[in-house]
């Protein structure tokens, strides 16, 4: 068995760019890419254009080459239009996905690494992510309250390799704390931290600073590196089976 090691001394932060469209939230957002805050590259997971709810696709890819200019590229999946993050009805989850990842390379993006909204995550979402050689981060160390207890998602201890059904591995660097857990666990943090945050959370003009402040003191705590950096040295993690990462219970 092959574990990561060395890993707890770092920290990677990924933003759930959920609201790339609206400008106050985006000029927030573009500030702190720019600023790295504590030495992080924010890693931007995007969430592309809703064609049915109006967004504007030439906006948006002005918006996502800037992101993919100040960090490497990530893609956030909402299912069901910009404020339905998990699937709803008779959506198809890994078709959605693919037509998204599709859309965004034939526009020049190429996205290595991806969330699911509401941190949805299934078997055919996870084969349709190998295909296209992405690294996930749908996966959390920890069980979200707020979802039903047999909700799809996947719990994992660290990053891991999961081998897929069909034979295909995709690398998950699972999220450790949102920004509310890691300012109440500042001072008992586990080993490897990764913090997620949403860009909307910035648009709250005393929030922004207080976000940019506990970057740079989790910067002070674990040394800075970058999903790519991450990924990097997080392959040779340990192989785990996809039957047997599911922790839905
Ligand atoms: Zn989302």
């Amino acid at each position: 068995m092959r574990i990561v090691k060395g890993l707890e001394r770092y920290a990677v932060v990924s933003c759930h760019v959920e609201r790339p469209l609206d400008d106050r939230v985006w000029s927030a957002f573009e500030r702190l890419l720019e600023r790295r805050p504590g030495g992080f590259t924010i890693t931007p997971l995007l969430r592309p254009p809703h064609e049915a709810a109006g967004e504007d696709e030439e906006r948006w890819l002005v918006r996502a080459r800037r992101a993919a200019a100040l960090a490497p590229l990530g893609h956030h999946t909402h299912w069901g239009g910009p404020t339905q993050a998990r699937p709803t009805g008779d959506a198809d989850p890994a078709a959605i996905v693919r037509g998204e990842a599709e859309w965004l390379r034939a526009r020049g993006l190429e996205p290595r690494f991806f969330c699911g909204g509401g941190w949805y995550l299934d078997e055919p979402v996870a084969e349709t992510l190998a295909s296209f050689g992405y690294v996930d981060c749908s996966s959390t160390t920890f069980r979200q309250g707020y979802l039903a207890p047999d909700a799809p998602r996947l719990q994992l201890e660290g990053p891991r390799r999961v081998r897929l059904p069909s034979g295909a591995v995709l690398l998950e660097l699972p999220a450790t704390h949102s920004l509310g857990m890691l300012g109440r666990g500042l001072l008992r943090l586990p080993g490897l931290v990764h913090v997620h945050f949403h860009d909307w959370e910035l648009a709250d003009r005393r929030r922004a600073p207080a976000i940019a402040a506990l970057l740079r003191l989790l910067g002070l705590l674990r040394h800075p590196l970058s999903a790519e950096e991450l990924a990097h040295r997080a392959a040779n993690a340990e192989e785990i089976a996809w039957a047997d990462a599911t922790i839905a219970r």
